[in-house]
């Protein structure tokens, strides 16, 4: 498992060239892409395309290749195979047969982000995409609500805005970082916090590049809370929004846990309304 470039073609280990040139057969996500690396490096080979639609077909040739006692690497379009990237069934399956595999390490953007954005990096999980649709997205930042460690998030360009809103709706205003284009020309790096780096990214059109987003753990102190400022916006907004909505509105203008601002939206609307 080959780790290559996020982007400066130079990030490539004098390890991962040299596998990259000697092995016996070199699978590669996408032969083009692999092929301008391997040029830039004075690499000329014949390559084999291993993706996932081709993954069961490819899967039985590497299956093949092996038991001929033949060497097999396997490289992604970029960084590290695996993360976000195929071959996992593969590893799985391999392993599973008996051969071994070894890493050759090398970049990841995960690991890049987390490197420069200035957030804690003792503990961390990598949460790759986030689903594109608002509920799904919604549904599984809630699962990563009470993790004790920095998230890390790869997202498509166009959608980074409204996945930081939705982030910061849900966890509260953390501190975060937007890590773009990484190693590229263009690289650049936001800190800020979620909600108003979330303001700066919807309101920037045509964002192009890759990107990562990077959020602060869970604050171990307990937030002060100010009950009657928490009051007072939850009541403005009850009065136009349902409970659930208007408890993320205030969780998120608060930076407070939405399920806190939750709590006490329901409270005051059974206290308004004995009924509801
Ligand atoms: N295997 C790759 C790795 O090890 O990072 C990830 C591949 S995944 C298909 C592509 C996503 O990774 C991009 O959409 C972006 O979120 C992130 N990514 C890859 N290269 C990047 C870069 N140079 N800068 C920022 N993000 C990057």
């Amino acid at each position: 498992m080959v780790a290559t470039p996020i982007g400066n073609a130079r990030d490539i280990t004098l390890r991962a060239l040299e596998v990259l040139a000697s092995v016996d057969t070199l699978y590669a996500e996408d032969t083009r892409v692999t092929g301008k690396l391997l040029a830039l490096h004075a690499i000329s080979r014949s390559m084999k395309s291993y993706r996932d639609h081709n993954a069961a077909f490819a899967g039985g040739q590497i299956r093949k290749d092996l038991e001929q006692n033949r060497s097999v690497a396997l490289v992604s379009d970029a960084g590290t195979p695996l993360i976000s990237d195929p071959g996992e069934n593969l590893v799985a399956q391999v392993i599973a047969q008996g051969f071994p595999v070894f890493p050759i390490p090398g970049p990841t953007a995960a690991v890049a982000a987390l490197t420069a954005a200035g957030l804690p990096a003792d503990r961390f999980f990598f949460a790759g995409f986030l689903p594109t649709k608002p509920n799904e997205r919604r549904r599984t930042i809630r699962e990563f609500e009470v993790i004790p460690g920095t998230l890390i998030f790869y997202e498509a360009p166009g959608r980074v805005g409204e996945a930081l809103a939705d982030l910061a709706s849900i966890l509260g205003d953390r501190p975060a970082a937007v890590a773009r284009e990484l190693t590229k020309i263009h690289e650049e790096f936001r800190r800020g916090t979620l909600s108003n780096l979330a303001d700066y990214y919807q309101t920037t059109p045509n964002l192009k590049g890759e990107i990562v987003i990077v959020v602060a753990p869970p604050s171990t102190s307990a937030p002060t809370l100010d009950v009657a400022s928490l009051d007072q916006r939850l009541t403005a907004k009850l009065a136009v929004h349902p409970v659930k909505d208007a408890a993320a509105i205030v969780a998120a203008e608060l930076g407070i846990p939405r399920r806190v601002a939750y709590a006490r939206a329901l409270e005051l609307k059974k206290a308004n309304d004995p009924r509801a």
